[in-house]
């Protein structure tokens, strides 16, 4: 997921909810049965709003970080449909990401989440997510975090292929996830994008605030 990088201040209160530990116990039941080769990890210790997907050797890992799994905002809803993302780097077909082509670009696994992984999920691991939800969830923690949907869709970017990656367009990767729309290029253009990006915002004297969360 490419999200902001801010870190949750405060785990403690969702750390200590037994609640809490039940959803991720569960959901990670769910995602191992579901996708039996990937290795899922809960890393409780960091507080970093975000998951990832990571490809060491042949081995393939999909991380939750504390700061997303014990986010007051987010509920199972966010926390399914972010994972499902991250499996979708690794699983989907299509396009790449430009600086490891053994995953999948962001369009390519957000399209992987809201279809065919919410079916595995569903039918192999027993799982349910409202994807709708998940969204809204996901806008209320970037909202949180000073960002606003409108802010995230990088005027900056309008003239660089927007019309097909979305990746760094919330608005249009909300509507195109939840129509469950299919991305069709070969090449992904975020490399070039986040650099016009950042090349901006040091020009605009600020920093960018985007870490590639794969
Ligand atoms: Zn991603």
């Amino acid at each position: 997921m490419i999200i902001i990088e801010p870190r949750l201040d405060d785990l403690h209160i969702l750390q200590q909810s037994e609640g809490r530990q039940l959803l991720l116990d569960e959901l990670f039941i769910s995602f191992r049965m579901s996708f039996p080769r990937l290795e899922f990890q809960l890393v409780t210790d960091n507080s970093i709003i975000n998951a990832q997907a990571i490809s060491l050797g042949n081995k393939r890992y999909v991380r939750l970080y504390g700061g997303l799994a014990f986010h007051p905002f987010a509920s199972r809803d966010a926390i399914a449909f972010l994972l499902l993302h991250e499996v979708g780097h690794h699983l989907a077909r299509g396009c790449r990401l430009p600086w490891d082509p053994r995953l999948a670009c962001e369009c390519v696994a957000d399209h992987w989440a809201a279809t065919e992984g919410a079916t595995v999920l569903r039918s192999v691991g027993g799982a349910y997510f409202r994807l709708k939800s998940a969204l809204r969830q996901i806008d209320l923690i970037l909202a949180k975090n000073g960002q606003s949907a409108d802010e995230l869709s990088c005027d900056n970017v309008k003239d660089m292929q927007r019309e097909s990656c979305w990746a760094l367009n919330w608005p249009k990767r909300w509507q195109n996830v939840i129509q469950r729309k299919a991305l069709n290029i070969a090449t992904c253009p975020l490399s070039t994008m986040l650099l016009s990006y950042s090349k901006q915002a040091r020009d605009l004297g600020g920093s960018n605030g985007y870490g590639a969360g794969e």
